[in-house]
């Protein structure tokens, strides 16, 4: 496969783009600089694009760990998508935001030195919060990032209220949390919606409020081409005992991905690897291999 390194020189490409389409061509033509090429081999690439650092507080190892880790992996394809700081707020577990710059210089000095060996991409998981739209922008547009995951644990309510997803008191939380993570969707800002089934960590019984979620983030997700990620991490917490008398690992949960097949979403797994030693370990190997095997639409590339 191709990759082709593009830079844009208009803002909010992804929606431009979808009401141009009939002018694609032109539009690429006319606006479209292309910076390099690079030959990754075949459509079924190892590949993990999310990937932190011990930058974030919570995770080991620097980022030339985890290269060397993708490297003997086999891996063609690596995104680094340590936990985003925010210029004027810590949600905590994430890198101090005097670490960003030094964060990103450290992916470029990498991506260069093993570019014969893989390719590196330049992300962050990030929450989403309407205010922080400039700061979406500068992350793409100015620092130059590849993408950005949504990996939304911090919620905001209708209401203005910030939640975490892992406190869930109600399934009724599990639909404000599943508004938010389309309203962020739609922004056209995020790549890939990571552990889009997170909220099944909490205990609280299948309802119809668990439905109306899943169907929300699915359909949103299809509408917008937005890639679902299957996370390696869940599987990583093992399997426990819920209260409505099922056997399960937190997630993936096999009730929301049957929603996201039927709306065709693509999906990619995730590594979610807080160590070198987890890039492609057994529990990443299971989610590839879980994914393909309910039917899913699986892509091994966000790009
Ligand atoms: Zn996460
Ligand atoms: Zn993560």
């Amino acid at each position: 496969m191709i990759y082709i390194q593009v830079q844009f020189t208009i803002p909010n490409i992804s929606q431009y783009i979808k009401k141009v389409n009939t002018t694609l061509l032109y539009f690429l033509t006319k606006y479209v600089k292309i910076l390099s090429y690079t030959d990754t081999g075949s459509d079924n690439m190892l590949s993990n694009f999310h990937t932190h650092t011990k930058r974030c507080l919570h995770a080991y190892g620097s980022e030339e760990d985890y290269v060397k880790s993708a490297v003997d992996s086999g891996l063609e394809l690596l995104g680094f998508s340590d936990h985003a700081p925010f210029p004027d707020y810590d949600f905590g577990y994430r890198m101090p935001y005097s670490e960003l710059e030094e964060y990103l210089a450290e992916v470029n000095r990498l991506r260069e030195i093993y570019k014969d060996k893989l390719t590196i991409f330049k992300g962050l998981e990030i929450e989403y919060h309407p205010k922080y739209s400039d700061y979406y922008k500068i992350l793409l547009e100015d620092m130059k990032l590849d993408y950005l995951l949504l990996g939304e644990h911090m919620y905001t309510e209708s209401s203005g209220e910030i939640k975490n997803i892992f406190f869930a008191e109600s399934t009724d939380d599990y639909l404000s949390y599943a508004q938010s993570v389309c309203q962020a969707i739609e922004t056209g800002f995020f790549a890939v919606v990571a552990h889009p089934d997170i909220m099944f960590i909490n205990d609280h019984k299948w309802d119809n409020n668990c439905e109306k979620a899943c169907r929300l983030i699915a359909e949103c997700a299809s509408a917008n081409d937005v890639i679902l990620e299957f996370n390696a991490n869940g599987f990583r917490r093992n399997k426990m005992l819920y209260s409505d008398d099922i056997v399960r690992y937190p997630y993936p949960h096999k009730l929301f991905w049957d929603i996201a097949k039927k709306e065709g979403v693509r999906v990619i797994a995730g590594s979610d690897c807080h160590s070198p030693d987890q890039m492609y370990d057994e529990y990443m190997k299971k989610a590839v291999h879980t994914a393909q095997e309910f039917g899913l639409k699986f892509v091994s590339t966000i790009f």
